[in-house]
């Protein structure tokens, strides 16, 4: 029986402390003993500051990481960011502040390690130090996600590829939201965290993950062994069938999600809780998709009066498709995979992803009933 908890939590330290440390013990599923080394692996994705909530909450990482201290585990810090300095994320996301005199170390993930994850993707490469630690934490937030409508556990673990690799997989698996999701799947099976947490105290709705989503108080933690049995029971929290969260749909089909689930604790249902705008990514026959990527499917459309042209998502994007005009960047469409990677580094949140005409005009069609 895999076992998902929910706490109702706020930021508040004195409580959050014993509520996380409980979460771990009940989970029963990590063995930290002396000089375990403990890779912690939070949302680090771009400096933010904590009410944004784009990273995980430096406070849910410190109970973590003082649990480790605690049972004499050597705990490291890490994730591959999409975009800044891990200094600078550090101190706009607060952690800077919080981990002061606090004996851990703060890694970036720098180096791979050849990993066989199975077919169809074969040997990848996955940060050494998630692989070689004894144990993983896995601490991701709850975020809407414009390409793969949430970031939970499982696609928390997609950080553990070191940086210039990421993009390199998008423009792979991209434009494929299932095959990406079974990449995800499989990346996270590899890692293996001993638990996952999901600090959904302050999520994120609306336009996620980055600067154009929109914080959502919640006051939740939740926690299992499994991510996969975790991702389902947050979907359930905020009224989705959980098998439109690709990854929770590919875990399934690939027999890693457990049959025997118990929800315990503070679940209650989220009310109107705001997905992003998602269109399909691909349809249509093999020789069409080209043709109908360009025409039917959302693009990333900029704000020009805000955009400061900073240049990272040019920098970023996997498909080489933005470039800068003379006072605006620029897309080429017929390059664009659709994989919003822009709209999630962007640190304007200047980019959305916006429907075409003919998109707009089919999907009214489709959704008309016949009778
Ligand atoms: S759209 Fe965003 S990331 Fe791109 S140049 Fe403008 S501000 Fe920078
Ligand atoms: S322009 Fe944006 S959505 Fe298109 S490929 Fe580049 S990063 Fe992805």
């Amino acid at each position: 029986m895999t076992a998902v908890f929910f706490k109702k939590a706020s930021y508040e330290y004195d409580a959050l402390r014993p509520l996380i440390f409980d979460m771990i013990e009940s989970a029963g599923s990590c063995v930290i003993g002396r000089d375990t080394r403990v890779l912690i692996k939070p949302n680090l994705l771009l400096p933010a500051r904590p009410e944004k909530a784009i990273l995980t909450h430096p406070l849910v990482v410190k109970a973590v990481v003082e649990y480790v201290l605690e049972h004499g585990g050597r705990p490291v810090i890490s994730d591959s960011p999409a975009m800044g300095s891990f200094e600078k994320i550090l101190k706009e996301g607060g952690y800077a502040d919080v981990f002061k005199g606090v004996d851990v170390e703060f890694k970036r993930f720098e180096t791979s390690a050849k990993i066989d994850i199975g077919p169809p993707f074969g040997k990848i490469e996955i940060a050494r130090e998630a692989m070689e630690a004894n144990s993983v934490i896995n601490i991701a937030k709850l975020k809407t996600h414009t390409q793969m409508l949430l970031t939970l556990g499982v696609k928390n673990i997609f950080g553990c590829i070191v940086g210039f690799r990421k993009p390199e997989w998008h423009l792979r698996n991209g434009i494929d939201r299932d095959m990406f999701a079974t990449l995800l799947v499989k990346i996270y099976a590899a890692v293996n965290p001993c638990i996952t947490i999901i600090d959904g105290v302050l999520a994120m709705e609306g336009q996620g993950p980055g600067k154009s989503g929109l914080p959502r108080p919640i006051g939740i933690i939740a926690g299992s062994s499994s991510a996969f049995a975790l991702d389902r029971a947050i979907c359930q929290m905020i009224g989705i069938e959980p098998d439109r969260l690709p990854t929770n749909k590919a875990a399934r089909q690939l027999g890693l999600a457990p049959d025997d689930v118990t929800v315990q604790g503070d679940f209650e249902m989220i009310q109107k809780f705001k997905l992003p705008d998602m269109g399909k990514v691909t349809f249509g026959p093999k020789p069409v998709q080209r043709m109908i990527r360009k025409h039917l499917l959302q693009r990333p459309v900029v704000d020009s009066s805000l955009c400061e042209l900073c240049g990272e998502c040019w920098r970023y994007c996997p498909a080489k498709a933005i470039s800068r005009g003379k006072k605006r960047i620029v897309f080429d469409y017929d390059k664009c995979i659709r994989c919003y990677c822009c709209l999630e580094i962007c640190p304007q949140g200047v980019l959305r992803a916006k429907e075409t005409l003919p998109g707009k005009i089919i999907r009214r069609l489709s959704l008309r009933d016949p009778a």
